[in-house]
């Protein structure tokens, strides 16, 4: 009898727990119907026709069933519709006005602050809900950005990245500023000689330097190898020793270390040493620039190996070339698709004598097809390491690098959405192209509750009327941008 009993209570426990289930009490929230579902925590995809329910700024729930909602909600019709989770993009600068060098934005400071204004929307409107600025960021750079009424939320590897002395980026500026605007710079005892007295050589090991950038409110540490490129003279570069501490200090604080390098040389070192994320592709293949377009030298495969192996992150960045290829495009300008991302007036700039600086700077001595296939070039070779690592279970992070260059080539957004097309055009099927740019990427920068649609993560998510596992022109049938909840029609967050 007593077992009966049980039994029956049991059951009634199980219906009514059913039925708790199916009904939600919302404050402010919003229900989309009917939608096709498109999300994974693993990589592999199972779509499904269902619901979502947000509830301030979380997912409350994501299931076929349709619940009863309680409350104060907006009901979004999903039918015929597909729901991702918000992008990531984890590799941009955000500090940077495109195009333009300090001193141009000091003489056309309107045109930089409605720039700056525009910004985060156009990430927005091309379905970024989370940036990773890898690179130096100044506290009044953050504040602007945050106090931006619709942005992507913004995440940042500190003051500035991890730089040896006198090495790549801060060879940049003139030597009497770059160690004020480098404070993380890494003290090198090859270097000591042309590092200013007032430096404590213990205020630059790679402890002191990650300790203050986890102090920051960094998620990441940003480090370099770069021996130089366009001519320069040989830059320093980090020994094994410096890089295997960096490691440890990153990993000592739950940061993951990502590294500038797009030579052949930077990647096999940087892949022996097993840092976290390789912060751009293989392009720069050196010995190699010349071989057949076709395939892939043994010793670039063996390096591409060994990242695979590990599974060291790999962030394609494939517009740091088509962006500055475009300098030499007189039709990139044209793009309508710009118009929606780029301040009217910036755009007509651009097009004069003083915006084009930086094309007379790099291309002037080259006649645009010469450009073209030596940019041709190293694209294909880009884009066969990129196939080659994603046919063979690599793990890819999407990122963009935008802008890489102070070029107007790499525009806010809208290179994300030239980015997924190279990637496509380079052969990566389109389900790992959605993970990198969702799960992967929140898995890496330890984004716990980013990357997926599921109960208790953040609410970023993108209605688009075509199917991204289908076309990658589904990228640009975005309708609906949900950032913490708040939905956004695309074309409000365009140009005006
Ligand atoms: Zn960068």
């Amino acid at each position: 009898m007593n077992k009966i009993l049980s039994l029956f209570s049991i059951i009634l426990l199980f219906v009514s727990c059913r039925k708790d289930k199916l009904e939600l009490n919302v404050r402010e929230g919003t229900h989309v119907s009917n939608v096709q579902i498109i999300t994974t925590e693993t990589g592999t995809y199972s779509p499904f026709i269902g619901h979502v329910v947000t509830d301030g700024n979380k997912i409350i729930y994501v299931g076929k069933e349709e619940p009863k909602i309680n409350g104060v909600f907006q009901k979004i019709n999903g039918s015929g519709k597909f729901l991702i989770p918000g992008m990531i993009d984890s590799h941009v600068h955000i500090t940077e006005v495109q195009g333009m060098l300090p001193h141009q934005m000091e003489k056309y400071p309107e045109l930089a602050k409605e720039f700056n204004v525009q910004m985060p929307r156009s990430y927005l409107y091309n379905g970024f809900t989370t940036l990773i600025n890898l690179g130096g960021i100044y506290e009044a750079q953050l504040s602007f950005f945050n106090r931006q009424p619709l942005r992507p939320d913004l995440y940042h590897t500190g003051r500035s990245g991890v730089s040896v002395a006198n090495g790549y980026p801060m060879n940049f500026a003139p030597e009497q500023f770059r160690f004020d605007a480098a404070p993380n710079f890494l003290y090198m005892e090859s270097e000591a000689d042309n590092i200013p007295d007032k430096f404590n050589p213990a205020d630059h090991t790679p402890k002191a330097v990650v300790n203050r950038i986890k102090k920051s409110g960094a998620i990441a540490v940003k480090s370099y190898y770069e021996s130089g490129f366009r001519g320069m003279s040989k830059l320093p570069v980090p020994t094994k020793s410096i890089m295997k501490a960096l490691i440890h200090e990153s990993h000592a604080n739950q940061l993951p270390l990502t590294v500038h390098g797009n030579s052949l040389e930077a990647h096999s070192f940087l892949s022996e040493m097993g840092v976290d994320v390789i912060a751009h592709g293989l392009w720069n293949w050196e010995k190699y620039k010349d071989v057949p377009l076709d395939s892939l030298p043994a010793e670039i495969k063996k390096v591409l190996d060994l990242q695979i192996r590990k599974q060291i992150g790999y962030t394609p960045t494939l517009t740091v070339i088509a962006g500055e290829e475009a300098l030499a495009d007189n039709e990139f300008l044209k793009d309508p698709q710009l118009k929606k991302v780029v301040p009217h007036k910036m755009l007509e700039w651009y097009k004069t004598e003083e915006g084009q600086w930086f094309a007379n700077e790099l291309f002037m001595d080259y006649s645009s097809a010469e450009i073209h296939e030596i940019y041709g070039n190293i694209q294909a070779h880009a884009m066969l390491a990129l196939k080659y690592l994603s046919d063979n279970g690599g793990l890819i992070l999407f990122g963009t690098d935008t802008p890489s260059a102070p070029t107007y080539g790499n525009q806010p957004g809208h290179n994300g959405y030239w980015e997924l097309s190279l990637m496509k055009k380079a052969g990566v099927p389109l389900d790992k192209i959605l993970s990198s740019a969702t799960i992967n990427n929140a898995k890496t920068f330890h984004l716990d509750s980013l990357g997926s649609l599921a109960k208790g993560k953040r609410a970023n998510m993108m209605l688009m009327t075509k199917n991204p596992l289908e076309e990658i022109e589904a990228y640009n049938t975005i309708e609906k941008i949900f950032l913490g909840g708040v939905v956004i029609d695309r074309e409000d967050v365009s140009v005006k």
